[in-house]
């Protein structure tokens, strides 16, 4: 994409030797595309000296509207103005250094593919599989040390590498699908050549360059390519938060100002609240956005405008460059918010069906502090976000709860009956993405006690309450993790890796209730992905009596009515309550069995049971 082409001639070199020498290694992002809205991509041009020289260009259509140094004169910013007119070419960009050119650079202006623009999102119609992909399949053993990484790949060591990687993720792609999943959000695939506990990646070396044990940009972009053709979309993980300390940056820091504190440690507050607080002291604030997570981790300052746009840029590069469906921020409330707001806004004016899931998880969640950060509202501090989806943490808190609980004066179901009253708060409730467990929490079959009955019950739910579903990893088979650490939640999915003698694909090895579970959800994703009844439909809840729950999806004249029953006991339910909504209904079938189900004056419900019922006129 780009080529570096020295053209110090014998005397320019005498020259350029006796005012400063210059080299250039990298140009970010590597290349960009004409046809965007923005009209402007700014270069950021790292060599020895660069930034002390004088870009020139002729091309039609493109102009250099700017050019500066950043503080280190190792990096020049150029600002690339692109007419809607410009056609893709290679742009021939000279540097000079009093008045001689000193270096030069063909860098790649490229066509964007027809469908990019209009490239769909996540949403309701989606069910969402959250994978690490360290820890799913290892498609290539030839990568697992890959030349010039640190970390060491050992699959005893919890908090190692393990060696899975993108072709085996393009080597299941069948799986997924036959699954029901309809999105892959991958925990962060870019480089983390950190010198240990590296395989999450989280610690970002290089935003430009997929992590050679996972494998090759080429193979990110293969396996998007792949997945799109099975109706399967791909989100990125962004951390735009912090870096790994090994970031190429941290050797030859561009401005001291791109990180907080000016690159000087402190703790965060973790204070979330103090980012929706209208009383909160304006020290509390800065010290919750400018502290470090860790010592490991240096904290970034992207109110620098230069890094403010390189971070911008590189989202809208991987999604043009692989064709991805929508974006996950990490720790998304620890950023300057205004910072945030204007770095979705600008993704999604490139990709207006785009989505964005941001990460607000405070340690208490309530709604009130996740519907601050979402979309289509003005809060009371006349903050207005532009990020479309939150995690749904506090009804996700509810869920397990009330499935815990032991009588019904307990709390049980009417505590998500009163969680989802509270939606009144929420820009749009349907756009929340909804899951039990992810790759940082403990497992949602550990979470309520190895039940398999409020397992499926808990996943009955996911699957048909508004909002996005999400599923992680090893949960679909009721994997629960028994031992302490991030580690040991992040499991090897079975049947992924050489020698494994249990496998999740085939079902071979793993116990006849994981299996049942796993052929469950299997039924009712599968399912989900063609009721446009749930992925659409209004949502009405009725108030829980005897702790037992209903609640309905409305399509015109069609409704999925679903029962949760929480009692460990045999429920007689009368349906007179519930004909103001279904009407003189008189039957309807269950979807995961088939069963054709009399609507009567009552219903039977099993113990602990979700049933799930489509009635059609
Ligand atoms: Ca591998």
């Amino acid at each position: 994409m780009l080529q570096l082409r020295s053209i110090l001639t014998a005397t320019t070199l005498i020259i350029a030797t006796q005012i400063q020498a210059t080299t250039i290694d990298r140009v970010d992002p590597p290349s960009w595309w004409v046809g965007f809205e923005a009209p402007t991509v700014e270069l950021l041009v790292h060599g020895q000296g660069i930034g002390l020289s004088h870009p020139a260009l002729s091309y039609p259509g493109v102009t250099i509207t700017d050019s500066h140094s950043l503080p280190n004169s190792n990096y020049l910013s150029v600002t690339l103005s692109i007419s809607k007119a410009a056609q893709p070419g290679v742009l021939p960009i000279d540097f000079s250094l009093n008045g001689h050119i000193v270096n030069h650079v063909d860098y790649s202006l490229e066509a964007r593919r027809a469908d990019r623009r209009s490239q769909r999102g996540f949403d309701a119609h989606d069910v969402v599989y959250l994978i690490m992909p360290d820890r799913f399949a290892n498609g290539s053993r030839d990568n697992d040390a890959a030349e010039g990484t640190r970390d060491h790949t050992d699959r005893n060591d919890p908090d190692a590498r393990h060696g899975g990687d993108l072709q085996g993720l393009i080597n299941h792609l069948d799986y997924f699908d036959d699954m029901g999943y309809t999105q892959l959000w991958l925990t962060p695939v870019l480089e983390n050549n950190m010198p240990g506990y590296s395989y999450h990646g989280y610690s970002i070396t290089d935003h430009y360059k997929v992590d050679p044990r996972f494998g090759s940009n080429e193979d990110y972009r293969a396996l998007a390519d792949a997945a799109r053709l099975r109706g399967i979309g791909l989100i990125e993980d962004v951390v735009l938060n912090h870096i790994g300390l090994d970031h190429w940056w941290m050797k030859d820091l561009p401005d001291q100002d791109w990180l907080s504190n000016r690159g000087e440690y402190a703790p965060t507050n973790h204070l979330h609240k103090s980012q929706i607080d209208i009383h909160a002291a304006p020290s509390d604030r800065q010290r919750f956005i400018d502290g470090w997570f860790d010592r490991s981790m240096p904290d970034l300052h992207p109110a620098s405008p230069s890094l403010g746009n390189y971070l911008v840029q590189n989202a809208i590069w991987w999604i043009e460059y692989a064709g991805l469906s929508g974006l996950r921020i990490d720790t998304y409330p620890y950023t300057d918010k205004r910072y945030t707001a204007d770095y979705c806004r600008r993704v999604l004016v490139e990709y207006p069906q785009l989505n964005i899931v941001g990460e607000e998880a405070p340690g208490r969640s309530d709604p009130v502090i996740i519907s601050y950060w979402q979309a289509g509202r003005v809060n009371r501090d006349g903050y207005e976000s532009t990020l479309p989806t939150l995690m749904d943490f506090p009804l996700r808190d509810a869920l397990i709860s009330a499935l815990n609980s032991r009588t019904w004066s307990d709390g049980g179901l009417r505590e998500i009956y009163e969680v989802l009253a509270d939606d009144v708060i929420y820009a749009d409730p349907s756009r929340l993405l909804f899951f039990g467990d992810n790759h940082d929490s403990d497992r949602l079959f550990k979470l309520l006690n190895h039940n398999d009955a409020s397992y499926r019950m808990a996943m009955a739910f996911v699957a048909t309450v508004r909002g996005i579903p999400q599923v992680t990893w090893g949960s679909e088979f009721e994997w629960s993790n028994e031992r302490p650490g991030d580690g040991v939640k992040r499991l090897d999915f079975p049947g992924g890796f050489a020698g494994d003698t249990a496998s999740a694909f085939t079902g071979a090895g793993l116990d006849a209730k994981s299996w049942e579970t796993m052929n469950y959800l299997r039924t009712l994703f599968r399912w989900r992905r063609q009721s446009k009844v749930v992925q659409e439909g209004a949502f009405r809840h009725y108030a829980p009596e005897n702790d037992v729950y209903v609640y309905f999806r409305t399509l015109g004249t069609q409704h999925v009515m679903v029962v949760m029953n929480n009692n460990n006991s045999i429920q007689t339910l009368s349906l007179d309550r519930f004909r103001e909504t279904i009407g003189d209904a008189k039957s309807a079938v269950d979807p995961i069995t088939k069963d054709v189900v009399a609507l009567g004056e009552t219903l039977k419900l099993d113990p602990k049971s979700a049933l799930i019922l489509e009635i059609t006129p």
